[in-house]
């Protein structure tokens, strides 16, 4: 890339819509991350549409998200898969987002208090009425059909639990 082709080279220009000088700007990266020994995680997203936790073999705690030792007995934990459901604890509105959920935003985030778990983990709610977004509603994970997902935590989302 090259020459005027380059964001980067064009002038700023000032927004009356928003009141602001703009700068015309570019920012790319592409890189690998390792998912190291959380890896089981994300493979049973992609392969198995399943969400795992950790639970800690001395004291019974879940970590889900998953932690690879016990934060009370720092013993290491063992794999298990979760319910898929829990509590909304607190949620908002996502209008930025990076990569894979780009394409989404806007878009409700919340964090979910999965049944036995430990911590909430984040995730993106589709439900359409805001009114029924309360602290302490009942939720359910879901997963995009096997063909889309792709070990992302955008493999899920979190819907209405209708039925508990
Ligand atoms: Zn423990």
């Amino acid at each position: 890339m090259g020459g005027n082709e380059d964001p980067r080279m064009q002038p700023g220009i000032w927004s009356e819509k928003e009141g602001v000088f703009i700068l015309p700007d570019e920012w790319k990266l592409s890189y690998q991350v390792s998912c190291g020994e959380l890896s089981p995680f994300f493979r049973a997203l992609k392969e198995e549409g399943r969400l795992l936790g950790m639970r800690c073999p001395s004291c019974g705690a879940v970590y889900c998200p998953p932690r690879s030792w016990c934060h009370d007995c720092y013993a290491d934990t063992d794999w298990v898969e979760m319910a898929g459901t829990g509590t909304l604890t607190a949620w908002t509105t996502v209008y930025f987002a990076a990569s894979d959920l780009v394409e989404k935003v806007p878009f409700r985030q919340g964090g979910v208090h999965l049944d036995g778990a430990r911590y909430p983990i984040i995730g993106r709610l589709e439900v359409e009425e805001e009114e029924r977004l309360v602290s302490g509603a009942r939720l359910r994970v879901a997963f995009k059909p096997q063909e889309e997902r792709r070990g992302r935590v955008s493999d899920y989302y979190f819907v209405l639990d209708e039925v508990s």
